[in-house]
C-alpha cells in the first residue's frame, strides 16, 4: 500500500515525500508542476504529472496504484495573490478538494491529512492561538483552506472519510545537506527574499509596514522547519491508521518572530549586510501570528527539533548557496 502525496514536488510536499522514503514508505507523488519542481521529488517516488481537479486523471491514478491514504498539499498559497485573485484560489483550493474526496470516496481510500494553515483564524483574539479560537479569515487564501476543513468535516460524516488538518504557521528551512529548499517563481515569502538579498539577486529587503501592534512594529510571525512539519504529517498518518477520529492541530514553535528580528538573525547567520527598506503593509496580513502547539505534542507526540530561528535560516541559507538559481528548471 502507498502513501498518495498531492503537490509532492512542492516546497513542502517534496521535504514530506523525501522523509516518507527515508522511513521506507511507498510513495505515489501527483503534482501539476504549475509550481512545483520535479527534480525536488525523490527519484523512488512513483510520479505522475497532473491536475487533481481533473477527475479522470485523478481516479485513473487511484485505478492503478493501492492507496492506503492521501497527504494533501496540493494548493495555492499566497495570501497577496490570493487577495487579488480569489476565485483562482476558490477554485484550485476548495475545488480540488472537492474532486480529490469524491475520488477517494469511489476508490474507498478512507484516510486524508491536509495542509491547513494559521490564516484560517484571520486576526487572532488571543496570543498563542489555540485550535478551538474561532477562525475568521480575513483574506481568500484563508477562507479557502477553512472551506476545505468544512468539507472534509462532512466528508467525514457522510463517508467516514477520516481527516488530520494540519494548520502550519510560517514554514521555513531546508534539508541539512541543501539538496532539496524552496523555489517559489516568483519568490514572495520572507526568509527566501531575505536570502536573494544576502546573494546579491536583490537590492533590498521591504518590510512590509512597522506600525503594526507588535512590540517593534513590524508583524510578528510564528517559524517551524520544514523537516519538524514533515515529521508532523507522518505522526498524523500513524494517528489515523491507529483508528483515531478526525482533529485539527496548529503546527508552530509557539515563539514569534518579528520581520525585524528575522532580518537581523538572517545577517547573524550569513554574515552579510542585507540593506531593508520600509514599504507600505502588505493587504491581508494579521499582526501576529503564533501558534499554541501543545495539542501536537501531546496527541500526536510531536517534537520539533529545531527551535531556535538562526538554526532554521542556516538550513534555508545552506540550501541557496547551493542552489543560487533554485532548481534552474524555470520554463
Ligand atoms: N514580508 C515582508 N517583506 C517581504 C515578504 C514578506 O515584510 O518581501 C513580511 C510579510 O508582510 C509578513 C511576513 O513577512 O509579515 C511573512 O510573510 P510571508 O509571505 O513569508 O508568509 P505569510 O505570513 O504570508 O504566510
Amino acid at each position: 500500500m502507498s502513501i498518495l502525496v498531492l503537490g509532492g514536488a512542492g516546497y513542502i510536499g517534496s521535504h514530506m515525500v523525501d522523509r516518507l522514503v527515508e522511513t521506507g514508505r511507498d510513495v505515489v507523488v501527483v503534482d501539476n508542476l504549475v509550481t512545483g519542481h520535479l527534480a525536488a521529488v525523490n527519484s523512488a517516488a512513483k510520479f505522475y504529472q497532473g491536475d487533481l481537479r481533473d477527475a479522470d486523471f485523478l481516479n485513473q491514478v487511484f485505478d492503478q496504484e493501492s492507496i492506503e491514504a492521501v497527504v494533501h498539499f496540493a494548493a495555492f498559497s499566497i495570501v497577496p495573490e490570493s487577495m487579488a485573485k480569489p476565485l483562482k484560489y476558490f477554485d484550485n483550493n476548495t475545488g480540488g478538494m472537492i474532486t480529490l474526496l469524491e475520488a477517494m470516496q469511489a476508490h474507498d481510500v478512507k484516510k486524508i491529512v491536509f495542509s491547513s494553515t494559521a490564516a484560517t483564524y484571520g486576526t487572532p483574539k488571543q496570543i498563542p492561538i489555540k485550535e478551538t479560537d474561532p477562525q475568521e479569515p480575513i483574506n481568500p487564501y484563508g477562507a479557502s483552506k477553512l472551506m476545505m476543513e468544512h468539507i472534509m468535516h462532512w466528508a467525514d460524516v457522510a463517508y467516514g472519510i477520516k481527516f488530520v488538518a494540519l494548520r502550519y504557521f510560517n514554514v521555513a528551512g531546508a534539508k541539512p545537506d541543501g539538496s532539496i529548499g524552496e523555489d517559489h517563481g516568483p519568490e514572495t515569502h520572507l526568509v527566501p527574499i531575505i536570502l536573494q538579498v544576502a546573494q546579491g539577486k536583490r537590492d533590498e529587503l521591504k518590510i512590509f509596514g512597522d506600525d503594526y501592534n507588535t512590540p517593534d512594529g513590524t508583524n510578528v510571525r510564528d517559524y517551524v522547519h520544514v523537516l519538524d512539519l514533515a515529521d508532523a504529517h507522518i505522526l498524523a498518518l500513524k494517528y489515523l491508521a491507529a483508528g483515531h477520529d478526525s482533529n485539527a492541530f496548529n503546527l508552530g514553535s509557539s515563539t514569534g518572530f518579528s520581520n525585524q528580528q528575522m532580518l537581523t538573525a538572517a545577517r547573524e547567520v550569513t554574515g552579510k549586510p542585507i540593506p531593508a527598506t520600509l514599504a507600505p503593509r502588505r493587504p491581508g496580513d494579521p499582526d501576529s501570528l503564533v501558534a499554541a502547539s501543545d495539542k501536537a505534542r501531546e496527541v500526536l507526540g510531536w517534537q520539533p527539533h529545531y527551535d531556535d530561528v538562526n538554526e532554521i535560516i542556516k538550513t534555508a541559507w545552506t540550501w541557496t548557496q547551493k542552489h543560487p538559481n533554485g532548481y534552474d528548471d524555470r520554463h
